[in-house]
This record gives C-alpha cells, structure tokens and sequence, in this order.
C-alpha cells in the first residue's frame, strides 16, 4: 500500500508555483512568511506549504509536518514488515494483533466509508490488487485466479475489539490495504501537527491528496487544480479551498494498456476488475481520510449512486467524471468551481 509510482498528480495545487521550492518568499510589506518544501514519502511526492509569522516558525512547522508523516507510515505502510498493519496482516488466520490508537481508527474509519460505499471502498482488496499489479508485474488474472480471491476480500470479516484495540483477520491470505485512504488521514493528522507547531495556514499535499488551513496570504483559502483525466498538463476546474481537504481517484494514474483496454488501480470488489464507471473521482471535505476513503468508494459506486451519496453527506462536495468524460459537479460546488 501507500507506495505509488505516480508520475502524474491527480491535483496540482496550483499556489504551489507561486514559492520556489525550498525558498523563502517574504510579502513585500510584512509577513506573513510563506515557505514550501517537498521530500518522498509513503511511495510518493509529499509538499508541505506552511504560513507562519516568520521563516523560522514556518519551518519548523514544515519539519513537524513531515516528521508526522514518516511517523504514520512506519505505523501503516503496508511495504514496512514491522508496521503495525503488516503484523496484522502476517497474522491472518492466527491471532488478533494489538495496535495502537492511530491504527485502529484509521481502521474504524475505513469500515465507515466501506459502508457509506455499500463496499465500494474495501481495505481488505490487497490480494487482487497484487493479483493485478498494475505497476509491476502488469498482469491480467484469470476469473479463475479472482474467484479464488473472493473470500479474501470479504471487508466484513475483519474483527476488531476495541477494549483490548486488537485487530483480527479471519483468514490465512487475508490482508489490510489502507492504500485508498492512508495518504489522506496523514495529511490530516499532518495538518494537525502543524497548527500545534504555530503555523497560521498552510497545505499538506501528498501528491492528490491535499488538506489545507488558513489562507495564503492576501488570498481566502488556497486555489486548487482539478486535473483533465484525459488531457495531462490541462486542468478541468480550479477551486478555493478553506480547512478542506480535496482528494482524486482517477484512471489514469496507475494503469496499463493491453489490446486498447486500460488496466487501472482501483479495483471493484465485487468483480475484482478494475472499476469502469468513472475516470475520475474527486471529493472535497473537511477530513482528508474522508476525502481519500470516499473518492475511491464512489469511483467503484459510479456516478450516480455516487453523486447522490455525495448529497446526502454533510460537508462533502464532488466533481465526477463518468467514463464518457462527462462532468457532474455537486449542488454546494457549483457556484464555487471556476473553469478555466
Ligand atoms: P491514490 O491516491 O494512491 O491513487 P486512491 O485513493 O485512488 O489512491 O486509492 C487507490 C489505491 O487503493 C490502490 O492503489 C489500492 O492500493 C487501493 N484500492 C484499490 N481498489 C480499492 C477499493 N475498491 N477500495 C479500497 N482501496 C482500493
Ligand atoms: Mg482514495
């Protein structure tokens, strides 16, 4: 999980252009000071952008931001054998495994959207997504090869007791993959981290999974891109985000071709192909967890059942693009998106 070989952002946070990397940029008439920094992290690209009364301030908050990141993913990397969800998964069919607080919410967390999706997002689909192996192996399993997978991938199986905070995978082969909602529950607990380090605003942007808070200077909010998922370099919406999190699941970020079909990563549990009602899926809504888990459920749902979950939900937006390239945009977006 959380290791993408992601040559494509599904976001591009536009201000982002605006500071030079690693660079200091001090308004011309007082601070606030704006400072952005990007390392790797979790198999992608992570840029933090921190708002603080001075460069000092500003990056220390940036450093705290990363140190948060690299902290959740020796917790929840699933290519790290000593993080908590790979003892978890190397104990299916054993034994429950003790975690700690951050790993059994995320866990909780991912049960949620698994139901808000009707199953749609499903944490326990790592066996078909490495009988897949979009970015490696590139192969096409066999119905065979998917049905003998199915059991596997039943999310609800999963067992967690939460007085003694243990998790349990039923089945020998059964694993957690927290790959669609990891990187946006770091940006969160990031952002988090942040605000505490005395940052007044800043963007947290693992690679299309971005949380923000505060405003950029002179500016409400942080404008940001929506990518075209056909037309790379062009953006479909541009949007100002306030404390929101905007997160993307697309088609096109890891996939292969073979006789004209595309081979994405994002997988349908109930056919254990790659889902085909959509091209792009992207949800803004204040928790970055929320945005992530749910832009992959609602991919697999599609757009309608997708966009009417989205209006039933409190405090979440969506642009959906349907597999002919349609735009569906949500009622509380439409007087906010701007096109370019
Ligand atoms: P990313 O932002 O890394 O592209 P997404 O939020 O689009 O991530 O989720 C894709 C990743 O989630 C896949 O690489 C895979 O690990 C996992 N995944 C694939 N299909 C599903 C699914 N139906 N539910 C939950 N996770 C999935
Ligand atoms: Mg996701």
């Amino acid at each position: 999980m959380l290791r993408n070989r992601r040559w494509a952002m599904a976001v591009w946070a536009l201000f982002l252009s605006m500071t030079a990397e690693g660079c200091i940029s001090v308004s011309a008439v007082a601070p606030p000071v704006v400072v952005k920094r990007a390392q790797m992290h979790m198999g992608t690209v992570v840029s933090i952008t921190a708002v603080a009364a001075d460069a000092t301030a500003a990056q220390v908050a940036i450093e705290v931001g990363f140190h948060e990141i690299k902290r959740l993913e020796q917790l929840l990397s699933t290519w790290i054998a000593s993080s908590e969800l790979s003892q978890v998964n190397t104990a299916a069919g054993r034994g429950p495994v003790a975690v700690g607080q951050e790993t059994l919410e995320l866990v909780l967390r991912s049960l949620e959207m698994a139901r808000l999706t009707e199953g749609g997002f499903n944490i326990a689909i790592g066996p078909a997504v490495e009988a897949w192996s979009v970015t490696e192996r590139e192969r096409i399993p066999t119905q065979e090869d998917l049905h003998a997978l199915k059991p596997l991938v039943d999310w609800s199986r999963i067992q967690i007791d939460q007085q003694t905070h243990t998790v349990f995978l039923p089945k020998p082969g059964m694993r957690i993959d927290v790959g669609g909602i990891g990187k946006g529950y770091a940006a969160d607990r990031a952002v988090d981290a942040m605000k505490k380090a005395g940052a007044h605003g800043g963007v947290v942007a693992l690679s299309g999974d971005i949380k923000t808070f505060g405003d950029l200077p002179g500016m409400n909010g942080f404008p940001v891109g929506i990518r075209h998922p056909r037309q790379e370099g062009n953006l479909i919406a541009m949007i100002d985000l306030k404390n929101e999190a905007i997160s993307t699941a697309g088609d096109y970020e890891r996939y292969f071709e073979r006789d004209g079909i595309r081979y994405h990563h994002i997988l349908d549990p109930q056919s254990l192909e790659p889902a085909r009602k959509c091209q792009s899926v992207t949800v803004i809504a204040s928790e970055g967890a929320v945005a992530d888990g749910l832009d992959t459920g609602i991919f697999v749902l599609g757009p309608e059942r997708g966009m009417a979950l989205v209006e039933q939900l409190p405090d979440v937006e969506a642009v959906i693009i349907d597999d002919r390239g349609r735009v569906a945009v949500s009622s509380g977006l439409r007087t906010r998106v701007r096109y370019p």
